[in-house]
């Protein structure tokens, strides 16, 4: 293991142009994986990498799982492919039914199939304005976001996200607003959890409704936890404070569970691990274990029903997609659920919980170490930026983590650990300790 073999048919880097990537950096230096199984990757040179992201926070399963290959193949040489609009296949229903038998809060049971996570959040805002229409509130045409959300690339995603990079070039939807975010070092410093302070900020929603007015707001979107921006967790009482609010003045509600949604938090989704219920849920990666390009929004009935009443033989909602419920990856989506059914996957994290804030919490003191937020299986780890270089400090523990074996994520100078729920003891001591390492050599 992690011997360095030579590099065997390695292809030109230059056609293929690499997302959310510096292509020039990385293809001078290109860090490729070739094979996965379990809880590793398995590099271009041979060398083995455990897994500490699940991919993009997604393979919650882990790698390799058979069951989810063999229902691909199965489905592939039965029926490839049908048109989504006007025609049906009874797949598409069967996983429906069986994520409602799951249905976040109970209660959210009408299930809208996207290609991935930003056709999600894309998908949901469109639901939320058209059901404010559909029950007279025409009027209501703002949404509403949070500083520092991650909500995909599309225009809706970009608009309510908050993160000025992938918003300074863009033209963005007209009427969108932010609430504050709710992260505060100085208060809320190596939390176990959910913080103690900051509930409060939720009353941003008010402000904008006495700003805007109730009758111009159809929906606020927040993640139930930040992921992408660097582990976010929410302030005991904030994501209450928010319902209530929002269901005081008539607006939606709409948690982003791209991250959170299938057992990432110890419950199936952030919305029953909170005790929270929103009007609409987005959700992608988890949905088919990362295998096949998929999303999906969960709606209430009461969302759904209001848009059921035009005249009959009308199309109800003028939207969706070539693979909106793709034959096969609703296959690998209900192998997927099958495998979270039987492994008691999507409750797994209570079992390891404390020994994941344990061993995380435990690099405290390791150097530059500024906070340590842990909730479910995500930890997130902040460093003190390097002198005029923000981000090279977390960038190095990035490369130099992946040279010793083991895959991190970083943005700026946070580090982002979230593996798959089917780590085991060993697997977070490891990675533990090599990140502990790498903090060291860093320094
Ligand atoms: N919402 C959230 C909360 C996410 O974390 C992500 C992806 N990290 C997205 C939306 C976008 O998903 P995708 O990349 O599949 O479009």
């Amino acid at each position: 293991m992690n011997a360095h073999p030579p590099r065997l048919n390695r292809p030109s880097l230059d056609a293929y142009w690499m997302p959310f990537t510096a292509n020039r950096q990385f293809k001078a230096a290109p860090r490729l994986l070739v094979a996965a199984e379990g809880m590793h990757y398995t590099a271009d040179d041979g060398r083995t990498v455990l897994d500490g992201t699940a991919g993009l926070w997604c393979v919650n399963a882990g790698h390799g799982r058979r069951r989810i290959a063999e229902a691909v193949e199965r489905q592939l040489s039965t029926l490839d492919y049908a048109p989504s609009f006007q025609m049906g296949h009874p797949i598409a229903f069967e996983f429906a039914e069986r994520l409602a038998a799951i249905a976040p809060g109970g209660v959210l049971d009408r299930v809208f199939f996207t290609g991935s996570g930003s056709e999600s959040v894309d998908t949901a805002l469109k639901i939320a304005l058209a059901y404010q229409r559909a029950i007279g509130q025409g009027t209501r045409t703002r949404v509403i976001g949070r500083e520092r959300g991650y909500h995909g690339v599309g225009f809706g995603g970009i608009s309510v996200g908050g993160l000025v990079n992938n918003r300074r070039m863009f033209p963005l939807l007209p009427g969108v607003d932010h609430l504050r975010h709710t992260h505060d070092l100085a208060r809320n410093a190596f939390v176990q959890g959910q913080p103690e302070h900051g509930a409060d900020l939720a009353d941003d929603l008010e402000r904008l409704v006495a700003l805007h007015g109730a009758e111009t707001i159809a929906a606020v979107i927040v993640e139930p936890v930040a992921g992408s921006t660097g582990v976010l967790v929410p302030p005991k009482g904030y994501l209450e404070r928010l319902r209530e609010i929002a269901t005081k003045h008539g607006i939606l509600l709409i948690f982003d569970e791209v991250i959170t949604g299938f057992g990432r938090l110890g419950a199936p989704f952030a919305t029953d691990y909170f005790g929270v219920t929103p009007d609409l849920i987005t959700t992608a990666k988890g949905l088919t274990n990362g295998t096949i390009p998929m999303g999906a929004v969960f709606a209430t009935r009461a969302v759904h029903d209001a848009l059921m009443h035009g005249p009959e033989g009308a199309i109800e909602l003028f939207h969706g997609y070539t693979y909106s419920g793709h034959p096969v990856a609703c296959a690998a989506g209900l192998a997927t659920l099958e495998i979270y059914a039987e492994e008691n996957l999507l409750t797994r994290t209570t079992q390891v919980q404390a020994q994941w804030h344990q061993a995380m919490h435990g690099l405290r003191d390791c150097p530059h170490v500024i906070d340590i937020r842990t909730i479910g299986l995500i930890a997130g780890i902040e460093l003190e930026s390097r002198e005029g270089k923000p981000g090279a400090r977390a960038y190095d523990v990035f490369t130099d983590c992946f040279e010793k074996g083991l895959l991190i994520r970083v943005t700026g100078d946070i580090i982002a650990l979230s593996p798959p729920l089917i780590a085991e003891a060993e697997h977070i001591d490891t990675m533990a300790s090599m990140l502990g390492e790498a903090l060291r050599r860093a320094a």
